[in-house]
C-alpha cells in the first residue's frame, strides 16, 4: 500500500485537517519483481553457453594452428562480440538481482583507481583522451574492493566513452571527515539537466548517447548506484550539455587504518 498525507493549514498557519491518499500498489510491485525474475533467469541461462562460445573461440585463437589471415580476423571479431555480449548479460543479471552482495574490508581506494586507469588506458589512448589522477596513496576505506572497482570502472569508462578526441578525464578522491569523496569528471558531450537527473534509471540513455554511435545498455549507472548505496554512500551527477559531466561518490566510514580488520 502506498500512502501520502498532507496537513491542511489556514493562511495564519492554523491546522484545519489533513488529506490522506492511499493506493494499492501490490500489483505493480509484483509485476516489477516478476520482470526482474525473468531477466535474471534468462541472463543466467544465457551465460553458460556464451562462456563456452568464448572459451572455444579463445582455444581456436591460441591453438597455434596455422590459420588463414582472414579466418583469424573473423575469429577476432567473433571473440570481441562474444566478450561484449557476456558483459551485457552479466550487467543484466546483476541489475535484476534483488540484493547485491557486499563484503567490505580494508581497501586502498588509490590502488583501485590505479588498476581501473590501467585497464582502461588503452581505450583512452585509442580515443585520444588524457586521464589525470589526483588521489593520495594509500587512501583507506572500508569497502568491497571488487564492487567499488566495478563502480569506478563504470564511471571511468563512461567518461572516456562519452568524450570526443582531445578530452580530459580527471579522477580525484579525498578523505572528508568520516567519508571518502571520489569524483570522476570529463570534458565530454555532457547532458541536459533533465537527462542528467535520469542517468541512474535502469535502461536510461540520454539523447546525446542515443544519437551518437556509442554503444550501451543504460545499465552501468544503475548498477553503480546500487553498489554505492549498498555501501551506505551517495552518488550524484552534474552535467552541462556540450561541456562535460561530473559524478561524485561519497563512501561513508573512513576509519583509521588501525581500526580496520585486515
Ligand atoms: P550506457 O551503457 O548507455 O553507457 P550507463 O548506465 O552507464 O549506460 O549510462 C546511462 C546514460 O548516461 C548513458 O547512456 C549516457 O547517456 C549517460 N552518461 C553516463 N555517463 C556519461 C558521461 N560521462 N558523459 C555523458 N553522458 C553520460
Amino acid at each position: 500500500l502506498s500512502t501520502a498525507a498532507r496537513a491542511m493549514k489556514s493562511d495564519s498557519g492554523e491546522f484545519g485537517g489533513a488529506v490522506i491518499a492511499s493506493s494499492d500498489v501490490t500489483g505493480l510491485v509484483e509485476a516489477i519483481a516478476a520482470k526482474d525474475d525473468l531477466i535474471a533467469n534468462v541472463s543466467h541461462e544465457l551465460r553458460t553457453p556464451l562462456t563456452s562460445i568464448l572459451g572455444n573461440l579463445e582455444l581456436a585463437q591460441d591453438s597455434g594452428d596455422e590459420v588463414p589471415q582472414r579466418t583469424a580476423y573473423y575469429l577476432d571479431i567473433a571473440h570481441n562480440n562474444a566478450e561484449r555480449l557476456l558483459e551485457i548479460v552479466s550487467d543484466l543479471l546483476l541489475s535484476a538481482s534483488a540484493a547485491l552482495s557486499i563484503h567490505p574490508r580494508r581497501t586502498d581506494i588509490a590502488g583501485l583507481v590505479d588498476s581501473s586507469v590501467g585497464s582502461l588506458s588503452a581505450q583512452a589512448r585509442a580515443g585520444g583522451i588524457a586521464i589525470r589522477v589526483d588521489v593520495p596513496s594509500p587512501l583507506w576505506a572500508h569497502t568491497d574492493p571488487q564492487r567499488i572497482s566495478q563502480a569506478i570502472d563504470n564511471l571511468l569508462s563512461n567518461a572516456i566513452k562519452y568524450s570526443p578526441e582531445g578530452g580530459t578525464v580527471t579522477i580525484t578522491a579525498r578523505p572528508d571527515g568520516d567519508e571518502v569523496v571520489l569524483s570522476v569528471e570529463d570534458t565530454g558531450s555532457g547532458m541536459t539537466p533533465a537527462d542528467a537527473s535520469r542517468v541512474f534509471d535502469k535502461f536510461f540513455r540520454a539523447r546525446s548517447a542515443r544519437e551518437s554511435e556509442v554503444p550501451g545498455t543504460g545499465l552501468g549507472l544503475s548498477i553503480t548506484r546500487a553498489i554505492v548505496e549498498g555501501h551506505g554512500g551517495t552518488i550524484s551527477c552534474s552535467s552541462e550539455l556540450g561541456r562535460g559531466t561530473r559524478f561524485t561518490v561519497t563512501l561513508p566510514d573512513h576509519p583509521a587504518p588501525a581500526d580496520l580488520p585486515a
